[in-house]
């Protein structure tokens, strides 16, 4: 985990959130390369579940939304964490990760006062291994509250949302009748969501402030076991496909029983293998008509669907795969992250990207700092921006050049050298196999969108 942190700061993937003050914690800023890498994993994301489905409609709700959004969705009541404190440190700690990885005991669905006797009952250490003084377990709401308008009172008390997947619930009555869509038929949406974790960390795993792309998948209330079937083979695809995941290091794993969410008439999680081990990337939830019912009984409005075939109006029971693009972006990380010999014996470190979802398509790089060069180059990169996104770069040996754009992940570098500006053609390197091979620049374009694809 460290070297691919050390990694994407030494590149600028990603910094710590507000690094200048020391830091917030929880938060993380995303650089040049990072940003792109991103937004390349949101559009592969909008264009499998939009794009190329008939049947799926965007979203773009708020993030501040009515309180009794989240009265009735339970969030208000229910949205907590299991929280114990350190007399002797003063820290507080997630009580059932504590339990998890000490005692290796699943403690979903248990109460605060179960939890608080494991404590008393075991010798439970802080994560550092230090002695430790338990307070009682108690539950700690996640969400971050504050005020709409200028009086700070509670009747202006509002939330940032802890999930996008509320605004897809309230506004999806209008999103159907203006897109005419008949069951089934989804609602995809991307947006940050707001999380007062109590122990944020692993890199950007937890987050107190995040960016999910969930989907609320609505359909005839018979069919959404099949349904849910459905979506965690597609969205098992999507990750081996479209993203390249290694295919061994993910695992769908069901839900049991005991951690089954109150809503959830079945649940399964896809997992990724992080350097810490097995954790959740995504979640796929049979939320049956839990939230349209909530919805419709808290603010006294229709919600049914209007069944023309049958007559019959009806609420539409849901499948929700709902995943974190911050997640993803750690796990095409790890995933990507190569070290190799190289013919020095040195270690050659290269982000074995996906070439679709790379932040950087392609380099352009005039062999040295001389004026005919970097003309001919420079003309060469913005012949080529409309189509993709490049780095143009004129520092260092070619070699450290070459080396800086593998641990960025760019698939293709073009090296524009003296003979460039007699055949008019470049180097083009291929960044995993380094072989080289002459391209006439007339003809790159269709070169890399060929090689890109
Ligand atoms: P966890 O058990 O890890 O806290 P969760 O089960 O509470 O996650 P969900 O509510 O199902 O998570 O949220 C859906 C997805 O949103 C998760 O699979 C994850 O990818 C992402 N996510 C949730 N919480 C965070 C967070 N604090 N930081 C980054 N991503 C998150």
């Amino acid at each position: 985990m460290e070297k691919v942190a050390n990694l994407a700061k030494r590149r600028g993937f990603l910094f710590g959130g507000s690094d200048i003050y020391g830091g917030l914690q929880g938060t993380y800023d995303y650089g040049h390369y990072g940003a792109l890498l991103k937004q390349r994993i949101k559009d592969a994301w909008l264009k499998a579940n939009v794009q190329q489905m008939d049947n799926m409609v965007a979203l773009d709700a708020s993030i501040l939304m009515h309180p009794k959004v989240w009265e009735a969705s339970g969030h208000t009541a229910n949205f907590s964490d299991a929280l114990v404190d350190d007399r002797i440190s003063k820290k507080r700690y997630r009580a059932d990760h504590l339990i998890e990885e000490q005692l290796g005991m699943k403690v979903e669905g248990l109460s605060n006062e179960d939890l608080t006797k494991i404590f008393e009952e075991n010798e439970i250490k802080t994560p550092e291994g230090k002695q430790a003084d338990w307070t009682d377990v108690r539950s700690f709401n996640l969400m971050f509250k504050t005020h709409a308008g200028p009086i700070a009172d509670d009747d202006a008390a509002i939330y940032l949302r802890p999930e996008t997947a509320q605004g897809i619930f309230v506004d999806y009555k209008e999103v159907q009748a203006t897109t005419r869509k008949k069951l089934p038929f989804g609602i995809a949406q991307i947006g940050k969501a707001f999380r007062n974790e109590i122990t944020p960390g692993k890199f950007i795993f937890r987050l107190r402030e995040f960016e999910q792309m969930e989907i609320e998948f609505f359909c005839k209330p018979d069919e959404s076991k099949q349904w849910h079937e459905w979506w965690q083979k597609e969205r098992m695809r999507w990750y081996v496909d479209v993203l390249g995941i290694d295919k061994k290091k993910l695992k769908l794993r069901p839900h049991t029983k005991d951690e089954l969410s109150h809503y959830s008439a079945g649940t399964s999680d896809i997992d990724y293998e992080f350097p810490f081990g097995f954790s959740e990337l995504e979640g796929i939830a049979n939320r049956t008509d839990f939230d349209l019912k909530q919805h419709q009984e808290v603010s006294g409005k229709d919600l049914q669907y209007f069944d023309d075939a049958s007559g019959k109006s009806f609420l539409p029971h849901v499948i929700e795969p709902s995943c974190g693009a911050d997640r993803i972006v750690f796990a095409v990380l790890c995933d990507a992250y190569t070290e190799e010999p190289d013919e020095k014996g040195d270690v050659r470190t290269v982000l074995k990207l996906k070439p679709s979802i790379a932040p950087i398509s392609a380099a352009i790089l005039p062999l040295m700092k001389k004026p005919e060069l970097t003309k001919l180059a420079g003309k060469v990169r913005d012949d080529l921006a409309t189509d993709f996104m490049l780095d143009y770069d004129v520092t260092g040996s070619i070699g450290k050049r070459y080396r800086r754009q593998d641990e960025i992940g760019t698939p293709l570098c073009c090296t524009v050298d003296f003979d460039s500006l007699e055949d008019q053609a470049v180097t083009v390197r291929e960044r995993d196999s380094q072989k080289q091979e002459r391209v006439k620049i007339v003809e790159l374009k269709d070169y890399l969108a060929d090689k890109l694809s």
